[in-house]
């Protein structure tokens, strides 16, 4: 991927000297070699004048010329060289198809603008002086220019080019920048447990809760679902009502998506290590419970609560999933490592690693637990993120051997 920087540079006076007789002196390079172009089109053979014939009369052109063509880079030439070829292509290609091309024109100083380096390190050097605290690029004929590097470059740096901006020098960059940078090591594990109450807890005690806005539009959305199923047949209302239940639908789900974005974002900045549930092992055996039918033994009562759990439920999960791939796709690409454990166990296990203690009972409501081994009391989600955390590291472990 290349990626394109643009800083303003902070010449010296005589420095800024030196850039402007740069771009002159390209500037009449240009023109030079567009007149050489131009006598020989007009000339009754019609010779035409290529890059390569320009190219070659560079060595000439800077041993006849010390003080001035000789002092610049010898590759930034032959790239003022190659634009003008540029120019000369564009015009024969309109020629060609029938338009009426202007002949490329000499340029006055004033708007000859840019001068580029092909390579970094041929006749110009991108981060001239590393050890110090201030950046600089390096011309040849020029020296080192101060850079105002607002924000660091990634990558291996390319191309360099100068730019005259009204009375303003610019250095533009190309960079080639490996495929996503990975995030520096922080040092930092964490282990999340998926919740109804909140969308996650984490091991460290925090909480990220459901998207709020997300909550209202489910709300909004149940409303005209309701209000569709009302609706006759083939009507015009029925037509509306089916956009708007659309339009809600695309609206929850883009609001999960981004709630979702958000959070893996924020964990993968901060952790190098994330252990998360497997999910498909926690479908398995965290399923509601069925009610024995007292009067029917063998038999399971219909129970609306857990139907009712059971909707919610498959609706957290779609989010989840939705979340995991994201979460592990960012990872992914920012050098992180992301481990899914089995779930079991993790919400009745005392987290207190010289206690351990496993039991229902650690559990007496939804959102405490405490140890009735060692008296250990703390949200069960912080529990359940700190379980998993450990299982995963376990794994890591494991599996670095
Ligand atoms: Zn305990």
């Amino acid at each position: 991927m290349i990626r394109a920087y643009k800083f303003l540079m902070r010449p010296t006076v005589g420095q800024a000297q030196a850039l402007s007789e740069m771009l002159r002196d390209h500037c009449s390079l240009y023109n030079g070699a567009l007149q050489e172009r131009r006598d020989a089109y007009r000339h009754v053979s019609k010779t035409s004048i290529t890059y390569g014939m320009q190219s070659a009369q560079l060595k000439e052109i800077r041993a006849f010329d010390p003080e001035r063509q000789g002092r610049w880079s010898f590759s930034s030439q032959q790239a003022t060289l190659r634009r003008l070829d540029k120019a000369f292509a564009g015009f024969f290609r309109r020629v060609k198809s029938g338009d009426k091309p202007g002949y490329p024109r000499f340029r006055g100083v004033n708007w000859f603008g840019a001068v580029d380096f092909p390579k970094d390190g041929d006749g110009c050097r991108w981060d001239s002086t590393p050890h110090d605290r201030v950046t600089r690029v390096r011309f040849q004929g020029v020296g080192h220019v101060k850079v105002n590097r607002h924000r660091p470059v990634v990558g291996k740096v390319k191309t360099v080019s100068v730019k005259r901006e009204g009375k303003r020098w610019y250095v533009v960059l190309t960079a080639e920048q490996a495929e996503p940078e990975p995030l520096p090591v922080t040092g930092s594990v964490v282990g999340i447990d998926m919740g109804i109450a909140n969308f996650l807890a984490d091991s460290n005690g925090g909480f990220v809760p459901n998207p709020r806005h997300g909550r209202r539009a489910a709300a909004k959305l149940e409303a005209a679902q309701q209000a569709l199923s009302r609706c006759k047949r083939r009507s015009n209302r029925r037509r509306k009502a089916v956009r708007k239940v659309a339009d809600l639908h695309r609206r929850v789900r883009r609001q999960r998506l981004d709630h979702a974005h958000k959070t893996a974002l924020d964990l993968v900045r901060q952790h190098d290590f994330i252990a998360h549930e497997d999910l498909r092992i926690r479908n398995m055996v965290k399923a509601p419970a069925p009610k024995p039918d007292p009067d029917q033994p063998g038999g399971f009562l219909p129970n609306g609560a857990a139907a009712k759990a059971g909707l919610n439920k498959s609706i957290n999960d779609a989010g989840w999933g939705v979340f995991l791939t994201i979460l592990t796709s960012k990872a992914e690409s920012a050098g992180r490592e992301v481990i899914a454990v089995d779930p079991r166990n993790t919400s009745r296990t005392c987290p207190r690693p010289e206690c351990g203690y496993v039991a229902a009972k650690n559990r007496p409501t939804q959102d405490t637990f405490h140890c009735v081994a060692c008296g250990h009391t703390a949200h069960a989600d912080t529990v359940g993120a700190t379980n998993v955390l450990r299982a995963g590291l376990v794994r890591r472990n494991a599996r670095q051997g």
